[in-house]
């Protein structure tokens, strides 16, 4: 709880000096409780109220992709155990990409639950660092810093009893971005699942980025390797950018497909896409 206030209070006095801090940094949201539900089949939403944390469970063997911020850890770990998986059941911990409000609490569940961390070598320096690997235009923050146990390949599929997870990197947002797909049995046929990425500017520092130079062509990539994945159900670390919880709420009230939506990943690439050309156009009007 200490260490929570004494962010709460650095966070308040950043944002005194930097307005628009406090958005990029932290939201209430992020560790607001939410209960826990069943998605499809068998991947469950265990995050908090503004960020997506997701479980995929084979019998009692269990993948979390993604942990929150480092102060949600508490509530992620209580939303597991509250669909009936006890810490131990989770082997895999991974990682849509390594900034403090998806990563911060891997190190926790890490300790707690046991699990290996297998992460992009992109990625691998900023999680074993707790911090963010890139030039942006304010500071990103310190994270708990943790050791990856094993390094993904592009298109590598991890399985865990029953489950399959196939890693696509997705460069951009942070050098090792890893958009994750599986496949689930929702309602009655097969649904393609993708968890993408961000591909939101995040502060990144799109022309002349000295730390991470190719940094637009990366975005540009991941934009169009996105953009091509077929996805019937979007599930996004952020859980506003696909309704996830507004479907959820459909869900509960009797609509048996309300998860499925294969428009909704093109119509997040369109809106990262024009945010992205809009921010390069005015970094390259300031360079002129
Ligand atoms: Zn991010």
């Amino acid at each position: 709880m200490k260490k929570y206030i004494s962010f709460s209070a650095t966070a308040l006095a950043l944002t005194m000096m930097m307005p628009g801090l406090a958005q990029a940094q932290s939201d209430p949201d992020w560790t607001a409780p939410t209960a826990p539900f069943r998605i499809a089949d068998n991947v469950y939403y265990v995050g908090t109220k503004g960020i997506g944390v997701y479980l995929i469970a084979a019998n009692h063997q269990a993948i979390l992709l993604d942990a929150g911020p480092e102060a949600a850890a508490p509530l992620i770990e209580q939303n597991i155990q509250a669909l009936g998986f006890k810490l131990s059941d989770i082997k895999i911990i991974i990682n849509t990409h390594a900034h403090l409000d998806h990563a911060g609490g891997i190190a926790q569940l890490k300790r707690d639950t046991g699990a290996e961390v297998y992460a992009s070598p992109g990625d691998r320096w900023a999680l074993e660092h707790g911090t963010h690997d890139g030039d942006t235009n304010y500071p990103t923050g310190h994270f708990p810093p943790v050791h990856v146990d094993h390094v993904l390949k592009d298109g590598e599929t991890i399985a865990l009893g029953g489950v399959r997870m196939t890693a696509t990197f997705t460069p951009g947002h942070t050098r090792g971005c890893t958009t994750w797909a599986t496949q689930v049995i929702a309602p009655n046929r097969v649904r393609n699942v993708v968890f993408p990425c961000s591909l939101t500017i995040g502060g990144n520092i799109l022309v002349g980025n000295k730390r991470y130079p190719g940094i637009a062509s990366d975005y540009e990539h991941s934009f169009a390797l996105t953009r091509a994945m077929k996805a019937d159900i979007v599930l996004t670390n952020h859980p506003e950018m696909a309704d996830v919880l507004d479907r959820e709420a459909r869900a509960q009230a009797g609509q048996a497909d309300a998860f499925v939506d294969p428009q909704q990943l093109g119509r997040i690439v369109t809106t990262a896409r024009a945010a992205f050309d809009k921010q390069r156009a005015k970094e390259m009007r300031r360079k002129r």
